[in-house]
């Protein structure tokens, strides 16, 4: 999500290369003019071999995943004031990306690309008709307040009946990101809310009503865990997509929840262990309850795989977008999933890549 993130493993070989050719280059480094151009030459073909080691080490995309023959849709997607419609479209048709989920973050402060709106995503769903999903925002400064979740004040109603308003119109196909258990990083926020709180239990009701998915962003500590099955749980009509491979769980309690709570759904927003992206990896820190879902070189991991295979109807792919110049890596990040396909059967595939999210998102549209 952060820049300087994304680049950090990359250009850590090309640093390495450059500060040795220094050393290297100075007078006083004690050895001979031959050697140190030797040295140089060697310096410079190690930092192109660590350039393209990427390339080399990346899996095959299958026949069936390509672009072309497989189209995506992106179910975690985001939306800043300064993203255009044009330039979302354009990396979608580029990627053989056919539909994208919106979700606003409505954010003040300089770090988040200007507000983005509910209103904004629904000017660019009718500005490409069938193209863009958009939800009610959950990213919102006035869900930042641990007090707000336990005691709903005014404020919280009038969210509450705004948001009531807006998914009335039945042009809004789901409500998220909301962010209960995010850890911080480089410039962001931490957040630490309890799962099962009297404002979460009116955002489930409220989505139950208008029968459109809560997405929620929750690392899977245990008192996570034990929050969203207390949720899953009381809200049975509540149809609920726990970003992030279900908060970056185990492969057991995720097989576990999902067979016991047929109203839960995973997404894999960002999902990729690579340097360009933001959750696939232990990031913005390690914790005993995070777990990965592949290798880094865009193999699934066994279990991660078994665990797709045996629950082809439960999962999303998303890219997760939250900051703007991150949508450079958009390419990058859609390849890298239909990597990750090409090591399911081709019917799973296609579940994870858009036939669960049409199927969802067309139950709802009226
Ligand atoms: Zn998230």
């Amino acid at each position: 999500m952060v820049d300087k993130n994304d680049l950090q493993d990359e250009v850590t070989c090309s640093m390495v290369a450059i500060a040795a050719s220094y050393f290297f280059t100075r007078r006083r480094c004690g050895i001979g003019v031959r050697l140190r151009q030797i040295v140089q030459i060697g310096l410079v073909v190690f930092s192109v071999v660590c350039g393209s080691m990427v390339a080399v080490y990346a899996e095959p995309i299958g026949a069936f995943a390509q672009k072309g023959a497989l189209a995506i849709v992106d179910v975690h997607n985001h939306l800043n004031r300064d993203m255009s419609a044009q330039q979302l479209i354009d990396l979608m048709d580029n990627a053989g990306v056919s539909r994208m989920v919106l979700m606003p973050r409505d954010f003040g402060g300089r770090r988040s690309g200007g507000s983005g709106s509910d209103t904004q995503a629904l000017e660019y769903a009718k500005s490409y008709p069938g193209r863009f999903i958009p939800f009610v925002a959950g990213q919102r400064d006035e869900l930042d307040q641990r007090g707000r979740w336990l005691n709903p004040d005014r404020q919280a109603e009038s969210l509450l009946s705004t948001m009531e308003t807006e998914l009335n119109s039945q042009q809004f196909y789901g409500i998220g990101e909301l962010i209960i258990r995010h850890y911080a990083f480089e410039g962001g926020r931490e957040r630490d809310i309890p799962v099962d709180t009297p404002l979460m239990r009116r955002f489930a009701d409220l989505a139950a009503h208008h029968e459109v998915p809560l997405l929620i962003h929750a690392e899977g500590e245990p008192d996570v865990v034990a929050g969203m099955k207390q949720v899953l749980e009381t809200h049975p009509k509540t149809r609920i997509i726990w970003a992030h491979n279900c908060g970056r769980s185990s492969s057991e309690i995720i097989r576990g929840m999902l067979a016991t709570f047929l109203n839960l759904s995973c997404d894999l927003g960002g999902m990729l262990n690579a340097p360009f992206a933001p959750y696939g990896r232990y990031w913005p820190k390690q914790t005993p309850w995070m777990f990965l879902i592949e290798d880094g070189s865009g193999n699934l991991l066994p279990e991660m795989k078994a665990l797709y295979e045996a629950f082809p109807n439960r999962f999303f792919l998303g890219t997760d977008h939250a900051f703007t110049p991150s949508l450079r890596q958009y390419p990058r990040r859609i390849e890298r999933f239909r990597e990750l396909l090409s090591g399911l059967k081709p019917e799973t595939a296609r579940r994870l890549a858009f036939q669960n999210a049409e199927e969802l998102f067309h139950k709802s549209e009226k």
